[in-house]
């Protein structure tokens, strides 16, 4: 992969505040990349450095081999789209969308087409005589999309580009976005703080915390070997046992010994956390070897599945399973069941902070 976007040791900070310390990240040309993170972490801050809207302290930014760092805004090949939209209430959908290029000098046939093409991507060309208030959030999205779009950037960054709708629209919009970016080519760089988004659309994630980069990878390789507590704690739901690592295995006190995934490279005396994901428990109501006696505490269907509370021996904390709701173990079972539960090694982790 060749890399569009190289941001290279980036520092920035607010008075004590480092909000973005000394990151790296390589975005490449055709590529769906999200910085995802809990509220403060500094993705904001990083997508304005890139956008030339805030200076680093420290560090590089490089678009296409080129070092944009001392660039003004105005001149980099990036387009923002911020979440406000910020739409011209008194021009119309096309007048919006064509506003940038006529900025440019652009007029007469060729900016038309430009802008027709724009409104198609986005599905939005019979509504191009309207005005922003005649328009749903979503359709406000679309117009904000479309003139973004049009000025072919080759990066677009997009700061929570679906906070604003409500959560039908927002899972529709996910599959749009992607869409989107795959169609055009142009590498969107997403900024989001909701997990299930970022793995939705994005080919790669950058999990940030505190201004640096907690883990980076595939969607797939976060939700499934996350590097450590937080990464797994972030993206999805994970049960955690604290305990030890032992000569015999991983030492959860009052519920026996584990083996894991990673067991092997955690050295020996290591205080840590066994984690498992509560699809990856499994139930059943007669002894199996080496499952552990649980007693149902709470019981929450959801449609497709259904999310169980079981409490183990000796764990304050109970342990969170989900199970399909379509499995005929559900029709048999309720508050207050004595049941079995396990997993298996393969599916478990020993994760440190
Ligand atoms: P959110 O999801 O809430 O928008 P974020 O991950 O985008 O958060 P940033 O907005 O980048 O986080 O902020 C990172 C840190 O830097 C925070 O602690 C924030 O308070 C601080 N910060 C950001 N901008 C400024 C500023 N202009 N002046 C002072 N502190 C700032």
């Amino acid at each position: 992969m060749t890399a569009l976007l190289e941001v290279v040791g980036v520092t920035k900070a607010f008075g004590p505040i480092k909000a973005v310390d000394n990151l790296s990240i390589s975005v490449g040309g055709n590529e769906f990349f999200a910085l995802l993170g809990p509220s403060g972490c500094g993705k904001t801050t990083l997508l304005r450095m890139i956008a030339g809207f805030e200076k680093p302290d420290q560090g590089r930014i490089l678009l296409d081999g080129i070092d944009i760092t001392d660039m003004k805004a105005n001149k980099r090949p990036i387009n923002l789209m911020f979440q406000s939209y910020a739409l011209f209430p008194h021009m119309t959908v096309a007048g919006n969308v064509a506003y940038g290029l006529e900025m440019e000098g652009l007029r007469g046939a060729e900016l038309s087409r430009r802008v027709d093409e724009a409104l198609a991507l986005v599905q939005l060309s019979s509504l191009s005589a309207r005005k922003p208030a005649q328009l749903s959030g979503g359709q406000k999205q679309r117009v904000a999309l479309a003139r973004a779009l049009v000025k072919r950037p080759k990066l677009l960054l997009l700061d929570e580009p679906l906070g604003a709708l409500d959560k039908k629209l927002r899972e529709q919009m996910q599959i749009e976005l992607k869409r989107l970016q795959q169609e055009t080519g142009i590498a969107f760089l997403v900024v989001t703080h909701d997990q299930e988004e970022a793995l939705t659309m994005a080919d790669r994630i950058a999990l940030l915390r505190q201004g640096y980069i907690a883990q980076l990878g595939e969607p797939r390789a976060l939700y499934e070997r996350p590097d450590n507590r937080f990464v797994a704690d972030f993206i999805g739901q994970m049960n955690f046992f604290e305990g030890q690592r032992g000569a015999n295995g991983f030492e959860v006190p009052g519920l026996g010994l584990f083996d894991a995934a990673n067991i092997a490279a955690i050295p020996l005396g290591t205080k840590a956390a066994l984690a498992v994901r509560p699809e990856r428990v499994v139930i059943s109501e007669t002894e199996q070897a080496g499952a552990l006696p649980a007693e149902i505490d709470g019981l929450a269907y959801l449609g497709q599945d259904l999310i169980l509370h079981l409490k183990l021996p000796g764990q304050a904390k109970p342990l969170v399973a989900r199970m399909p709701a379509a499995n005929p173990l559900t029709t048999h079972i309720a508050r207050g069941s004595q049941v079995w539960c396990g997993w298996s090694a393969a599916n478990s982790l020993i994760l440190s902070e």
